[in-house]
């Protein structure tokens, strides 16, 4: 006899998710964490950072509000202050998710768990048996291999530096290192991006990549692209970075965000027969079962899309599936996302490069505006707002924007593309004025 139906590795985004929805079906769940509950996108990612971005977004606002007659005595930032707020904050999650798991009478077990066979699991020197075992234990970053790599930081640490970073220097051109460009850029840092490539954000629409990089630039952010860091060297209380090109910075913190790999090492995964990618990954099939019929894997840990929805939507289409709902899969079409720079980015489906190359014939709609807001704010931020059409079919198949709350409008407008809104859909539906959003609606 097992102890449990459901045991899962992991309370973050997917691991929290499965157990709440297996526990309220009655089943006997437990969950094994050995950091704070919640995981990376509670206590290291999405509502850290956006806590952030909200207080960065302060510092322009005090400005803006003087072109709306508002004066103001010059405004300082206590980091300190930040820090323990956003501790505070955090704290009172892990509280819910400690009282939400409770309440699905979930077994916590606080400890490293390790998988020691098809159906057992070790936590804290004691053995459990499971009927299904889910590996749900995410990612770590990339560390840096330069010589002075043990000088970086990386977004685990970027939280809590224990002094603002007047100058700080990111290594990257993906969400983390923009996302951190704009934020601390906003908090009053001097911020210097070095990305290797030809422009950030490789893989998003090209206009939305150039436009958003020039918004940042003209908010202070240097952005310095086919540059990389080769060395970090300890210079007082400050760090050389060294440069590919030669050169040096001077930095009080290098935050480096090349991306996230697996968490698996140490797990015991391979000893049971589970079968891993090159990178650390766990294997699984469309219903997330592993190489072992009775191991499964979501999240991050699998390596598929690092967004905290889809480890969510992975946990129900799992538990689901494992415990009778009849088969569901999820669809990794038309997955919005946003990325918090200043001004963010929202997108959804095909960029015109993709949909260019699986369309015959497509068709553009671009507007570029400066806000309502922004006529009397003072600030030169614009807004851009891109529809991909297929000629072929008439669907919107790419929807991106790059302004102020960009995820709050591409949110809604994602579940019109899944519903496969055509653009004569768009164009019959009445705007909302003033907004920006209405822009989507009255392209032609
Ligand atoms: P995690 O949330 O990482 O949870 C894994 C858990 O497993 C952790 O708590 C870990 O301690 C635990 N664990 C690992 N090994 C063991 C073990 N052996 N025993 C016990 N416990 C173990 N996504 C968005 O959608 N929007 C955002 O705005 C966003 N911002 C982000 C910002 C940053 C800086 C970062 C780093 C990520 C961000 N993400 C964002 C991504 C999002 O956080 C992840 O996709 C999501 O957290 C993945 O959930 P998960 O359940 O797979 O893993
Ligand atoms: P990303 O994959 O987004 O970006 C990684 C960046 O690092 C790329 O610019 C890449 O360059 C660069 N890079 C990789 N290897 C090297 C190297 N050896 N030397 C120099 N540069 C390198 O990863 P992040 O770390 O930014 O974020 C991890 C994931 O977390 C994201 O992909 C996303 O899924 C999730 N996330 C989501 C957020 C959101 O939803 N708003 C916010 C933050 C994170 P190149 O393009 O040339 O390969």
């Amino acid at each position: 006899m097992e102890d449990f139906d459901l045991f899962i590795i992991g309370a973050g985004s997917g691991g929290v998710r499965a157990a709440r929805v297996a526990g309220q079906r009655g089943l006997r769940v437990g969950v094994a964490e050995d950091a704070a509950l919640g995981g990376t996108c509670v206590n290291l990612g999405c509502i850290p950072k956006k806590l952030y971005s909200f207080a960065a977004h302060y510092g322009e606002s005090f400005e803006e509000a003087h072109g709306y007659g508002w004066s103001t005595s010059e405004p300082t930032l206590d980091w300190a202050t930040l820090k323990s707020r956003r501790a505070m904050e955090i704290t009172r999650l892990n509280g819910v998710y400690a009282s939400l798991l409770e309440g699905a009478g979930v077994t916590m077990l606080r400890g490293r768990a390790t998988v020691v066979g098809p159906n057992e699991v070790e936590v804290l020197g004691q053995r459990h048996r499971a009927r299904h075992i889910v590996v749900a234990t995410g990612g770590r970053p990339v560390w840096p291999k330069v010589p002075g790599a043990e000088l970086a930081i990386t977004s685990d640490e970027v939280f809590d530096l224990p002094q603002f970073p007047r100058r700080l220097v990111i290594v990257g051109g993906g969400y983390i290192a923009c996302e951190f460009a704009s934020i601390f850029n906003g908090l009053g840092a001097e911020v210097t991006q070095l990305y290797r490539g030809d422009q950030v954000l490789r893989g998003f629409d090209d206009d939305i990549r150039n436009f958003v990089a020039v918004e940042m630039v003209k908010k202070g952010v240097s952005i310095r692209t086919r540059h990389e860091a080769i060395a970090l060297a300890r210079n007082g209380d400050a760090i050389d970075v060294e440069l590919n090109g030669g050169g040096v910075l001077q930095a009080d913190a290098v935050l480096y965000a090349m991306g996230r790999e697996p968490n698996t090492r140490g797990l015991g995964l391979d000893d049971v027969g589970v079968k891993l990618a090159p990178n650390g990954a766990v294997l699984v099939d469309d219903c997330f079962t592993t190489s072992v019929p009775s191991v499964h894997a979501i999240g991050d840990v699998i390596d598929r899309v690092q967004l905290t929805p889809v480890a969510l939507a992975e946990a129900m289409v799992l538990v689901d599936h494992l415990f009778g709902e009849g088969e569901r899969f999820v669809d990794y079409v038309n997955i919005p996302t946003a990325v918090f720079t200043h001004p963010s980015i929202g997108t959804v489906g095909f960029s015109e490069h993709d949909a260019r190359a699986r369309f015959a014939s497509v068709r553009i709609y671009k507007s570029e505006f400066r806000p309502l807001r922004h006529t009397l704010s003072g600030s030169s931020e614009r807004t851009l707002m891109k529809l991909v059409v297929d000629a072929a079919s008439d669907r919107v198949v790419g929807l991106h924007m790059v302004g102020a709350d960009a995820g709050e409008t591409v949110q809604g407008f994602a579940v019109a593309m899944k519903a496969g809104a055509t653009k004569a859909v768009f164009d019959a539906t009445i705007g909302i004025h003033p907004t920006a959003a209405e822009e989507f609606v009255t392209m032609r």
